[in-house]
């Protein structure tokens, strides 16, 4: 929360600007950015790592079910499963602002395409001819296409640090009551889309 006295020119600019932006986000939907503590990024690896295993030994169990020249299991984990658990990751980093979301996105597919290869290996018991090469491939595309989405989300879903007031605009986040420090208009939390924690 800034301290404010008497208003400034620049702080008169910058509730000018304030207006329009909150009139850009009646068109918008209204996201607000979240940041993901410690902990949970941890969690996050772990989950991304078992799941890419799980495909992975999956993957190679099946395989000898499968002898013709067209493995139908690769397929399914590399272009199906493999890639909704890419799109998961990619989809719930979205609140994230990118630059903190972008090194741990990374970092998620690595260990899903790092442990599918572990698992798969030691389930089926060697390494397949081009194993390196093709997952390193896989990760790059998809951490490039991965990135890129995100950043085109944030670009066009502009991510918010509100909920401000209705009627100044000031920024409510550490608001100490229900009503603005600013201008001194009372609000209710439902008008202002928010819950009472989120302030
Ligand atoms: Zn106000």
């Amino acid at each position: 929360m800034r301290i404010h006295g008497s208003r400034s020119v620049a702080a008169r600019a910058t509730t000018s600007r304030q207006r329009q932006a909150t009139h850009f986000r009646c068109f918008m939907p209204y996201v607000r950015a979240i940041q993901i503590p410690v902990r949970q990024r941890i969690v996050r690896m772990v989950i991304a790592a078992v799941l890419g295993s799980i495909i992975g030994a999956g993957t190679a169990y099946l395989r000898p079910y499968f002898d013709g020249t067209v493995h139908y299991e690769s397929f399914v984990s590399l272009f199906i499963a493999i890639p909704a658990v890419m799109v998961w990751l990619v989809y719930s980093q979205r609140r994230v602002r990118w630059r903190a979301a972008a090194p741990c996105l990374a970092a998620e597919l690595a260990s899903v395409m790092v442990s599918f290869c572990v698992s798969w290996s030691l389930v089926y018991g060697g390494f397949w001819d081009d194993m390196i090469d093709v997952s390193t491939a896989y990760l790059l595309i998809s951490m490039a296409l991965g990135e890129v989405v995100l950043l085109m989300w944030q670009r066009f879903y502009p991510l918010t640090s509100g909920p401000h007031c209705p009627g100044c605009n000031y920024c409510l986040i550490g608001a100490p009551s229900d009503v603005c420090p600013e201008c001194g208009r009372a609000f209710t939390f439902h008008e202002l889309g928010v819950i009472q924690t989120d302030l």
